[in-house]
């Protein structure tokens, strides 16, 4: 019995050392990924609440796989946000953003895209060198850029993460806090990180409805956006009670399945011809 345990327990082994050859870390899997040009682009359109006109997208990475699978950035962007890869990885949805939309924005000066960046991004100056290299002989303009910087995770490094948002608005960029009202900066952080736009979270949106008086998170949020001088986006906005609220609250601008899911580039691209944008 003891020769059969072990036969057995060698085979188990055998088996498992296989599979871990087979399957590589989650770090190389990306690496993979960004070799072959999987991550790819989506772009959820914004609409300006005042106008009901088109005013931009943000960028939305997805991951195409091989057999066609479209994968999420739940799937994988936390993995590319700890280990660095992140930078490569937004670095190549900059070139591919400007390959799909140059020459629909070369036209359009006033139209925006937003890309996300993360906690990584503010650490050094690689960012400010990228956008700086990617976007200054571009069809589309750094002035036409949006870089957002999530709340969720802390910025440690204040000083540098103020001098890179310094350098990003130099080159022309406009500058987003992302996730407003769910993390750690606060809002004094507003203030001294000198930020241009705030982007306020869908979990404060999700709860609006026809008899809503107030939404006190969303009402201190646009409220000393406007007494800083900055303009709010709300996101994830599904109902027309809705845009009724935030239009009447002081939002500038709005996205959210009520208007469009992140759509492939042709779909995009279809929608800014047809909605006649700014
Ligand atoms: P986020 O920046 O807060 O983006 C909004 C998320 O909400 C997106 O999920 C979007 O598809 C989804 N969404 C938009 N409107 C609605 C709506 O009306 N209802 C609902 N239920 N959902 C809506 P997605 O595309 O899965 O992205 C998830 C998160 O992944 C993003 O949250 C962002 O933090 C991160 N992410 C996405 N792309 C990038 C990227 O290129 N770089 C980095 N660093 N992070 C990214
Ligand atoms: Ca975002
Ligand atoms: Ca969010
Ligand atoms: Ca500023």
């Amino acid at each position: 019995a003891l020769v059969a345990m072990s036969i057995f327990a060698s085979i188990v082994l055998g088996v498992a050392v296989f599979i871990a050859r087979q399957r590589p870390s989650a770090s190389d899997d990306i690496s993979q990924g960004l070799r072959a040009g999987e991550f790819i682009p989506y772009y959820q359109p914004v609409i300006n609440l005042n106008t009901g006109r088109l005013e931009g997208c943000e960028v939305l990475v997805r991951r195409r796989r091989r057999d066609g699978t479209i994968q999420s950035p739940a799937a994988f962007i936390a993995q590319a946000e700890a280990d660095g890869q992140i930078v490569p990885l937004t670095r190549q949805l900059m070139r591919l953003t400007i390959d799909d939309l140059g020459a629909c924005y070369a036209r359009r000066r006033g139209m925006s895209v937003a890309f996300n960046l993360c906690a990584h991004h503010f650490t050094n100056d690689q960012i400010v060198r990228d956008v700086e290299a990617i976007f200054a002989e571009s069809p589309i303009s750094p002035s036409q850029l949006i870089l957002e910087v999530t709340e969720r995770f802390p910025l440690d490094d204040t000083a540098t993460a103020v001098r890179v948002i310094a350098d990003l608005q130099a080159v022309g960029a406009k500058v987003a806090l992302d996730d407003a009202g769910t993390g750690h900066s606060g809002l004094a952080m507003l203030h001294r990180l000198g930020m241009d736009i705030v982007k306020i979270d869908k979990l404060f949106i999700d709860p609006i409805q026809a008899d809503t008086k107030n939404a006190p998170i969303v009402d201190s949020l646009v409220d000393l956006a406007k007494k800083l001088g900055m303009s709010v986006i709300a996101e994830g906005v599904e109902t027309l009670d809705q845009v009724n609220y935030l239009r009447s609250h002081g939002v500038d601008s709005a996205q959210g399945y009520l208007f469009a899911p992140p759509l492939p580039a042709a779909s995009y691209i279809a929608l800014v011809e047809a909605m006649g944008s700014v």
